[in-house]
């Protein structure tokens, strides 16, 4: 036992003697990634003493049948929580991360997202860490040497024979793990002579991982462009630094809306923030979109700064595990990433920025179900740092905010080079033939002129596939095909060949005759990507143009590749899903077509009108970003509708001004909170029982302002051969509900085949 070990048992030992004995203790409390609220309780044996530190990985017995399973140490005290008995507490059976995975701010955020999402601490810790860090990819478990204390002792107060001392000087000074062999190799010695220095107690094995050797490392960025100086700052962006300055300069949290119109400059007010806090000795993070995870993008950091990590969805487990290390470890200034870079493991953060703030994918739809703005605002809280969330048309819930004043609203109206806005037209497809399918007369005239004049052309369509829906033509039948196991209407993909479900991605070939009453000539219908490329090609067949959505970009790359040969020139009409609306920018593109603005307005969902707002502002944004002005040109077939008609004139306070008193009205966010349950399972009736019981239960107990909605069908009754009930409760703050499913949910769990998800602050409700 080595000479820490000694003073650590004295000392604790003397602890128990004051406090008059009884405990035998340290304990480790450790949670699991399970739907289980409590902290467990495990002795530390002897040979942990000085292992266990809240943070790491841990394997515990479980349960009546004592399985192994790996938790995480939360924390470790010399005594056990009072009330338990600690001659049954079981052993911790191994520690299996060195040094911890987990810091104490890292242990705090999850702790208060499992409060405010409703989930498990354990489930939240284990979205922290990614999978291929718990895995160790790109690690290989070895035996190295370490030198003793005794050894250490040695070296520098005897008179050693000079080879071992040899040895002992080269293991101690080593930065790398060293096996006997490459010690031996290194020394010039024999192994007989670490056996030697072993017998003494000098050196002794420890199973470790380490990295395996890769060259996969990046150069480092040498990129052209990165002598090129940095741009004069616009009077607005100016004004905007001016503000952060002191929070950049400071110790303290504060949350900060960069809320500039498409083109202002947005990005340009980041990297001078960033710059600001990397220069004394920070690090910050950056969310983006995973859509907007584009090179482009990923230039604009790496030209200014020489350490930048960016998590991406395509890297491989040892790549991200590799990031996750290098982070923790202090060798990076600036993380980009998509949600879950929330969690990067930077040790000495000095700043948060989420750009496209109001994007629904920072939402995660699987547990734990957190949104990462929030979770990000929260990071910044506990660290006290700032952090800007930046958007041209941010979310209701975050404007709201800022007019109570818990954000700082910073403004940017103007477009960096005085360009103008684009002038939007809206065509009223309820007087518009569509000759060909998607593209009105005065839509294919704007194309023309802007092809001929050498401009670009962008295209959105947020409908994949060829025909939208396949129909039954018989009027007494008249059913929509749907998917064999969900109740969704299925899509031809002409390319293909097939029927495709959006939901569950089940293939299909297509029926000769209606499957419910066998009429011929099923009408095929509706207008998605495939049909408009097929439109766009036979009405200007001289001008190249490429389709972007989530099939043509099946292979990593490809995304790249496209953009960057439109960027060219080379492709001159870009069309796709909203794929192509977000966070480009090409100075060429003199032309935005919406081809249909309506497909989200009338979703079931109290956000269907933010959402068409959103995407037609983004989208007209792409163009008149150059020298040469741009034009956009929308479809529609309400083009009165307030998120049409706003987004339209660029207003996005007019159109908040109209939304808000609605949302008021309803009770929805932002004004007040909702908590979601969806409960699903095989058999419709028990589904429904359960949650009408549920929603009894919920009811009962219920303090004043709670309100239960529900239960009902989900819009989406059945997915993958599963029902689906729905019920929200909704209050202004969201502590009453937290409360409110805590004292309900154990006394109601979920029948057998039941499976209930909890979502708070829920953005998919369908
Ligand atoms: P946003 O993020 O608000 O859409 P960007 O930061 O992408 O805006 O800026 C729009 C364009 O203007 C980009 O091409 C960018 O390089 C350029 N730009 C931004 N700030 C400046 C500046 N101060 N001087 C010159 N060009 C700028
Ligand atoms: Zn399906």
């Amino acid at each position: 036992m080595g000479v820490g070990n000694d003073q650590r048992q004295s000392a604790f030992f003397a602890d128990e003697a004051d406090l008059g004995g009884g405990a035998d203790g340290p304990f480790a409390g450790v949670v699991f990634n399970r739907p289980m609220d409590q902290v467990y309780t495990y002795r530390i044996p002897e040979k942990f003493l000085q292992a266990v530190t809240p943070g790491q990985r841990v394997r515990v017995p479980l349960g009546r049948g004592n399985q192994p399973a790996v938790g995480y140490c939360v924390r470790v005290d010399e005594l056990a929580p009072e009330g338990l008995d600690t001659k049954r507490l079981k052993d911790l059976i191994e520690v299996l991360d060195d040094p911890p995975l987990i810091d104490a701010g890292m242990l705090e955020l999850t702790r208060w997202m499992a409060g405010y999402y409703a989930c498990s601490w354990g489930q939240a810790l284990d979205a922290v860490v990614p999978a291929g860090v718990k895995k160790q990819a790109g690690m290989r478990m070895g035996t190295y040497l370490t030198v003793s204390d005794e050894g250490r002792q040695a070296l520098d107060t005897q008179n050693l024979p000079p080879k071992q001392a040899e040895a002992l000087g080269i293991l101690t000074r080593s930065d790398e793990p060293l096996t006997i062999a490459d010690l031996c190799r290194m020394a010039n010695c024999a192994q007989s002579l670490i056996g030697t220095l072993r017998q003494k107690g000098y050196v002794r094995s420890i199973k470790r991982r380490v990295r395996t050797k890769v060259d996969d490392d990046p150069a480092p960025t040498s990129d052209a462009e990165a002598a090129k100086a940095r741009p004069a700052l616009t009077g607005e962006q100016e004004a905007v630094m001016a503000r952060l300055t002191p929070a950049l300069d400071g110790d303290d949290f504060a949350t900060f809306l960069v809320h500039g119109v498409t083109g202002s400059g947005k990005t340009e007010v980041y990297l001078s923030a960033i710059e600001r806090v990397v220069a004394r000795g920070r690090e910050a993070i950056v969310l983006v979109p995973e859509i907007s995870l584009t090179p482009q993008t990923i230039r604009r950091f790496r030209r200014r700064f020489a350490k930048v990590a960016v998590l991406h969805s395509h890297l491989s487990d040892a790549e991200r595990h590799r990031h996750w290390r290098s982070i923790a470890a202090g060798e990076v200034q600036v993380v980009v990433g998509a949600r879950s870079a929330v969690f990067a493991p930077a040790r000495r953060l000095g700043l948060i920025v989420i750009d496209e703030e109001h994007e629904s994918t920072f939402k995660q739809e699987t547990v734990p179900r957190y949104h990462a703005r929030d979770v990000a605002v929260k990071r910044a809280q506990l660290e006290r740092v700032p952090i800007l969330l930046g958007s041209a048309t941010p979310a209701m819930e975050t404007w709201r905010n800022a007019e109570l004043g818990r954000y700082v609203h910073l403004p940017m109206t103007q477009r960096v080079g005085s360009r103008p806005m684009p002038g939007v037209e809206l065509i009223d497809l309820r007087h518009e033939r569509l000759p060909l399918g998607g593209l009105s007369e005065p839509l294919r005239q704007a194309m023309k002129t802007a092809l001929s004049e050498e401009g670009q052309v962008i295209l959105l369509l947020n409908r994949r596939g060829f025909h939208t829906f396949v129909i039954c033509p018989n009027p007494r039948c008249n059913q929509v095909l749907k998917c064999d196991s969900c109740d969704v209407a299925l899509t031809y993909h002409k390319n293909r060949r097939v029927l495709i479900c959006h939901t569950c991605d089940a293939e299909k070939q297509r029926p000769p005759t209606c499957p419910h009453c066998q009429a011929a000539n099923l009408h095929y219908g509706g207008i998605g990507t495939e049909r408009l490329e097929r439109e766009v090609e036979t009405a200007f067949p001289e001008y190249v143009s490429r389709r972007m959505d989530s099939d043509t970009m099946r292979t990593p790359g490809s995304h790249e590749q496209v953009l960057s040969a439109f960027r060219s020139g080379e492709i001159k009409i870009l069309l796709g899903t909203q794929m192509i609306a977000k966070g480009l920018d090409f100075p060429n593109v003199t032309l935005v077509g919406v081809v249909n603005a309506d497909t989200a307005l009338h979703m079931p969902d109290f956000r269907a009108a933010e959402r068409t707002f959103q995407l037609v502002a983004q989208v007209a944004g792409r163009t008149g970003r150059g020298d040469k002005p741009g034009r956009v040109l929308v479809q529609t077939f309400a083009p009165e509708h307030h998120a049409i008609a706003f987004a339209a004139k660029h207003d996005y306070e007019g159109f908040v001004q109209t939304e808000l008193p609605y949302r008021r009205e309803m009770g929805m966010p932002p004004y007040g909170r909702l908590m979601r349950l969806i409960a699903r399972g095989p058999d419709e009736p028990a589904v429904r029982v359960y949650f009408e019981q549920l929603a009894d239960a919920l009811r009962t107990a219920a303090p004043p302002g709670v309100t239960i909605q529900g239960p009902a069908p989900a819009p989406v009754t059945k997915i993958r051969n599963l029902f689906r009930y729905h019920l929200r409760m909704r209050c202004d703050s969201p502590r009453p509900l937290q409360i409110l499913w805590q004292n309900v949910a154990p006394t109601m769990p979920p029948p057998g085949e039941i499976e209930l998800a909890i979502d708070v602050d829920p953005v998919n409700l369908l």
